[in-house]
């Protein structure tokens, strides 16, 4: 038996998409329910790789299961092919796996040439129709397989309507089409040299080869690696029966969902033409009617699919995208597929349907998209709005943000102080930009990456940030930004789009997020499911709070630098590392100790019942340096120290890298007062807290641990210091001391540090910058590229590389378990929030996963969906 490479629509079923395309596959299920599909046959995917395997040609056997469907599709409707009295036309339609934009527009009416559209005519007494059908069918394939430029054919339809007087297709005349046929025809020949193939079949090869060509096409290709869309082998081909909605006012062509895509009200909601054919719906050539319409205009007809959408709903379980025409009175099917929505939609459809019996909970958590959810956690643009975009960038930070652009961090405090809305610009950010920052509505930088500062630091306040906006050009003194000749000075308004990456002109509207309902149901349905824990990372009483709300379990990882960086704090911080002796770094440090106590009482509070994780201070102690030349010189007059002492400072914590610096525990090992300071703070906080009865659960957790000893040393030093102050208040704290897995090396002696470790807590955007040996900072400069080139495949810090991360993550996993089976295991990093990494951790057996705020109910439901695949 040869291979068989050609199905009737008879012989489908929706679970053959991978053969069928998903386009055939639903037409072969739709005409196996009994719903009203013209006839038709698909060339399957397969068919497809063999072109490709074979130098773009196949089989004689393609050829001939072609010709045999084509045959018995003839017997079926009872028209011939190339017939010069009554002949049968066909579409030829693209359809892969997966629905993609990308490949071969639908070529409409295939078969007709200058015998047979006569005929169409003749038989149908109806000559205008026949000559629209044809013109259709010349500019389609003279466009879509000739590769006649599309606007020379809307060039000369467009002049002859105007030479006829009239404004819309439908209405030009038989003289008028005639003339657009002979004009197509001149140009197609002056074009290819060639005259239009008029032999039905050859149209019919060269349609069907085309649709195989534009699998490769760069449309496809690009929308194939920007959709991460993998393992497919090729596009299917549908070959099927026309049916006319341009045969006069009694025929129509529409589209419908069965729910509202918007908002996911279950209300039927769809649009469609009178006398019109294919996509004149979806191109804007007129403004179609709404669904409600046709009920008035052809009541038998909108009930009829009224009945076909419930049934297509009910059978498929989902919210369908449904194609119809109407030819004289007569309702066709022509494509069902699951409807794209809003996330808004997204779950209350999800929801709706879990409640009106058609699927299970599992089901309705499988099918959100958690990446999506972040666009019910922000405002957003108003999807009416107008808008004009000046630039684009990263989309590094969701949401909408509206202000005028400043360009340092204090003016963008001082602006926001007296009342403005304010929008950072800068470069990039660094350390002491936070308070701008956090006073700005939303962040744009002309450089750095997706896990640049600026876009780490905006995602965990919940901020709106575009980053690496390459076009743009930053005059920081000169108060400006330009892009090419635009120029926006200081106090215009703009708008970032930080879901798209957008940079819009002025001020646009927003709408607000909505956390309530069917989004609150869903949540609490994924909590019965995962087993992951999902913790967050919060500096500030503030976020907690916000992360609690969101649904938090605890703080996963709490940054102390940022509560050094306000003015008293740094002024501390500074005079200690200006102080000469140990004891005058003592008192200096003193003085953070009680602002660091209060912080984390307000966390604790917050945190009541729940564990939360502190590290201890991570940064290169230059950070917390000015640079600026008066800024000196003020901390001279301030602590009383020469100008020249401060900068001999700055020359000494100078680094060449200081990600691989003196930073982590190496400070708290060459400055264990400052270790020992956060310690008291930390526990001092927890056992007043324990007296008030609150219920403390502090985690003091040790950054960038790479050898046993280090560890050794402040273990020993925080446990001693903790113990003591705990006997000193006489109250039971629940404490542990536990180190961040950052350092490769950390990873390959997991077994040593978990004798003693309670916890490890996994940082994977240090460990994957060590162990690809890629400066986070700087790798937007090639990460692009490697992924354009198909080097890596995802960016390694916004998805864990499972294959090498990844790798050395489960043999710390394994190695601690070994010898510490009870040892909590985490992870911190930004992938803490990403969904394909938190099916990673999932898989790895860690206890929790922790992320900024606003990625706590992404994380939640990604866990649940790891569970629910797990079981699956
Ligand atoms: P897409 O994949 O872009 O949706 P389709 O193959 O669905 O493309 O076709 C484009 C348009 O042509 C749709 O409006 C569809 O309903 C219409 N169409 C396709 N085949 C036929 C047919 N056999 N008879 C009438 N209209 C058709
Ligand atoms: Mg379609
Ligand atoms: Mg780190």
């Amino acid at each position: 038996m040869p291979k068989k490479y050609v199905y009737s629509f008879k012989e489908g079923k929706k679970e053959m998409k991978e053969l069928l395309g998903g386009k055939g596959a639903n037409l072969a299920e739709m005409t196996s329910l009994g719903i009203t599909v013209p006839p038709g046959f698909t060339v399957t995917t397969q068919v497809c790789d063999v072109y490709y395997k074979n130098n773009r040609k196949y089989p004689k056997e393609v050829i001939n299961q072609i010709d045999k469907k084509l045959a018995e599709l003839e017997k079926e409707i009872g028209k011939k092919f190339g017939d010069k009295k009554d002949p049968l036309l066909v579409s030829v339609r693209s359809g892969a796996a997966v629905s993609m934009p990308g490949m071969m527009d639908t070529i409409l009416n295939l078969g007709l040439n200058d015998e047979t559209v006569e005929g169409l005519a003749k038989k149908t007494g109806n000559e205008r129709f026949a000559l629209d059908s044809y013109r259709r069918f010349m500019q389609m394939f003279g466009d879509v397989v000739l590769k006649v430029e599309h606007d020379k054919f809307e060039n000369i339809l467009g002049k002859t309507k105007k030479a006829q007087g009239v404004k819309i297709d439908s209405e030009l005349g038989i003289n008028g089409l005639k003339e657009v046929v002979n004009k197509y025809k001149a140009l197609i020949k002056e074009e290819t040299g060639k005259d239009f193939p008029a032999n039905p079949k050859i149209q019919l090869q060269m349609a069907i080869d085309a649709v195989f060509d534009s699998w490769n096409n760069e449309r496809a290709i690009s929308y194939r690696r920007i959709n991460e869309i993998k393992g497919l082998i090729g596009t299917a081909v549908n070959v099927q029966a026309m049916v006319f909605g341009n045969m006069g006012n009694d025929c129509a062509t529409g589209v419908a969902f069965t729910r509202n895509p918007s908002n996911g009200e279950k209300k039927f909601y769809g649009e469609f033409l009178i006398n019109a054919q294919g996509e004149d719906v979806v191109a804007g050539i007129r403004t179609p009617n709404t669904i409600e319409e046709l009920k008035k205009i052809m009541p038998g007809i909108y009930n009829e699919l009224l009945e076909v959408q419930k049934k297509l709903e009910t059978h498929y379980k989902d919210m369908q995208d449904i194609e119809f025409t109407i030819e004289k009175g007569k309702l066709y099917i022509l494509q069902t597929r699951s409807g794209k929505r809003t996330a808004h939609a997204a779950v209350k459809i999800a929801v709706d349907m879990v409640n009106e019996g058609l699927i299970a909970k599992g089901d309705a958590i499988l099918r959100i998209d958690p990446g999506q959810l972040d666009k019910l956690l922000h405002k957003s643009i108003d999807p009416n709005a107008n808008v004009r975009i000046i630039a684009k960038g990263l989309p590094a930070s969701p949401g909408a943000a509206v202000g005028e652009v400043y360009f340092t961090a204090d003016k963008a405090k001082d602006m926001a102080e007296i009342g403005k809305k304010v929008i950072l610009v800068r470069a990039e950010t660094s350390p002491e930009d936070i308070e701008g920052m956090h006073a700005a509505q939303g962040i744009l930088t002309s450089r750095g990456g997706v896990t640049s500062h600026a876009a780490l630091v905006s995602r965990g306040m919940g901020k709106t940030c575009i980053v690496g906006a390459e076009k743009i050009s930053v005059d920081e003194q000169g108060k400006k930004f330009s892009i090419g000749n635009r120029v926006i000075k200081e106090g215009d308004k703009i708008t970032l789009n930080g879901t798209t990456g957008e940079v819009l002109l002025g001020e646009v509207s927003f709408v607000e997020p909505e956390l309530k309902g069917e989004f609150k149901t869903i949540m609490e349905w994924a909590d019965s499911i995962r087993k992951l824990k999902v913790r967050t990372n919060a500096d500030t009483p503030h976020d907690s709070k916000v992360a609690l709300d969101f649904g938090a379990q605890g703080i996963g990882l709490c940054r102390t630098e940022h509560m050094f960086f306000d003015e008293i704090r740094i002024k501390a911080v500074r005079e200690m590392m200006l102080a000469d002796t140990q004891e005058a770094r003592k008192k200096a440090i003193d003085k953070i100790m009680p602002m660091q106590k209060k912080d984390f009482k307000e966390i604790f509070k917050i945190m009541d019942g729940l564990p939360v994780n502190i590290r201890l201070l991570d940064p290169p102690l230059h950070e917390f340096l000015p640079t600026e030349k008066e800024d000196i010189e003020m901390l001279a007059r301030e602590l009383n120290v020469s100008v020249k002492k401060i900068n001999e400072l700055i020359l000494a914590t100078k680094e060449f890298n200081p990600m691989l610096g003196f930073r982590g525990c190496r400070l708290g090992i060459v400055y264990p007062e400052i270790s020992e300071m956060q310690t008291r703070a930390i526990m001092e906080a927890a056992c007043e807290c324990a007296k008030e009865g609150i219920n403390t659960q502090p985690e003091i957790m040790i950054p960038l641990t790479g050898t046993m000893k280090e560890y050794e040393i402040l273990h020993y030093d925080l446990k001693r210091i903790s113990d003591e102050i705990i006997k000193k208040n006489k109250v039971k704290v629940d404490y542990s001391i536990g180190t961040m897995i950052e350092i490769p090396r950390a990873c390959i002696i997991a077994d040593k540090l978990a004798e003693k470790a309670k916890f490890f807590s996994f940082g994977t955007n240090d460990l994957t910058q060590m162990i690809f040996g890629y400066s986070r900072d700087d790798a937007g400069k090639f990460l692009p590229a490697y992924i354009k080139k198909g080097i890596l495949e995802k960016d390694p810090f916004v998805s864990i590389d499972t294959e090498g991360v990844g790798y050395l993550m489960e043999l710390g996993v394994k190695k601690a378990r070994k010898v510490n089976p009870k040892i909590k295991i985490g992870i911190c990093g930004e992938h803490g929030g990403d969904p394909s990494s938190i099916k990673f951790c999932h898989n790895l057996g860690l206890n929790y996963v922790s992320c900024s705020p606003f990625r706590v109910p992404i994380a939640r439901l990604a866990a649940a969906q790891a569970a629910l695949e797990e079981k699956r």
